[in-house]
């Protein structure tokens, strides 16, 4: 058995990085359909979501059975509110995530991941990942119009759907801009669209999905400051109403959270409002005085607003 358990082990941890080179793309979409590591139980029944509210239970993961990703990891998404994950890299904000869309289920001892109090091992994969809506920092585009790749979403949407989708994630007015409107084609063979307008469109296809849940990876790279302020404007319609778990990236997320997770190698090291966590003046009260003094031009106005406070005026 032990020389069978080497080999065995190995294979597992190929796997594992396959599968996650491709959960970091909206790939993980076309995945629902195949072999996972992840297996439901016999009859399993579906998830029944009530309010939509997250709670992760004394978790604990490793990717190799030796490294820990996280650990004892504790925390409440109450129902409607946005919590961001903060941390340097490594620090396991992605794990978090990956384990909520049950790419990987947590084994005996390694905690509960519960939505609505039904822990998402017990349910079905496919009515987990129907109740949760995840918009990748880089969203992968079909060679199609724009109209399809944002009426994805939502199977046989509207025209008038699609529109107004559009027009919540602050991408209509650009799509009119195009030759052919919502006919045009995009992707490597039709209009290359922005990594500001990729995110919008993923934003807009996620409003016509109309989850209860949300998964956020904010892009890193900088944007100018009306890109800035028009995906902010698209996020907070997106939101609205839906319990979110963002990693989060722009100040502007991170200040309007209702809580904020300070991760660092794998733990939850700090908690609390933007207020609460500046007050305290440890780790993120440092990384904030670092983002800001960083970004300088890209700061949008409502995070001027916010600037004095962390600079204590
Ligand atoms: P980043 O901001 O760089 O995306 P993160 O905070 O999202 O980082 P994770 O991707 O969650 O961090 O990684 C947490 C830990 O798990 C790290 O130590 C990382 O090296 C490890 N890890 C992540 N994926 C794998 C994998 N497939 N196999 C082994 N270890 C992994």
């Amino acid at each position: 058995l032990a020389q069978l358990y080497g080999p065995l082990n190995q294979l597992g941890y190929i796997y594992r990085s396959i599968n996650q080179s491709l959960v970091d793309t909206e790939k993980l979409l076309a995945l629902l359909n195949e072999p996972t590591e992840v297996n439901d139980r016999p009859n399993a029944p579906d998830l029944i979501v009530h309010d939509g509210e997250i709670e992760f239970d004394n978790v604990s993961f490793s990717y190799d059975g030796r490294t820990t990703a996280l650990q004892g990891v504790s925390f409440k998404v109450p129902k409607g509110s946005s919590v961001a994950l903060v941390g340097e890299s490594g620090a396991g904000k992605s794990t978090i995530l990956r384990l909520l869309y049950r790419f990987y289920d947590l084994g005996e001892g390694e905690g509960r991941i519960l939505i609505d109090g039904q822990d998402i091992r017990d349910v079905t994969q496919k009515s987990l990942r129907q109740a949760i809506g995840v918009v990748p920092q880089d969203p992968v585009l079909f060679n199609a119009s724009i109209g399809y790749n944002i009426g994805y979403g939502k199977f046989g949407s509207s025209p008038e759907e699609i529109e107004a989708a559009a027009k919540s994630a602050q991408m209509h007015e650009r799509i009119m801009s195009f030759p052919d409107g919502y006919e045009t084609k995009v992707g490597e063979r039709g209009v290359r669209l922005s990594g500001g307008e990729k995110q919008r469109v993923a934003i807009a296809r996620t409003l016509l999905k109309n989850p209860p849940i949300l998964l956020l990876d904010e892009a890193t790279s900088a944007l100018d400051t009306s890109t800035e302020k028009d995906i902010q404007k698209a996020l907070q319609n997106l939101v609205r109403g839906r319990s979110s778990l963002s990693i989060a990236h722009r100040l502007s997320t991170i200040a309007s959270a209702d809580l904020i997770l300070v991760l660092k190698d794998g733990q939850i090291v700090e908690q609390g409002s933007h207020k609460e966590l500046l007050a305290r003046d440890g780790i993120f009260a440092s990384m904030w005085a670092e983002q800001v003094s960083a970004s300088d031009d890209h700061v949008s106005l409502d995070e001027r607003t916010t600037k004095p406070e962390i600079s204590g005026y």
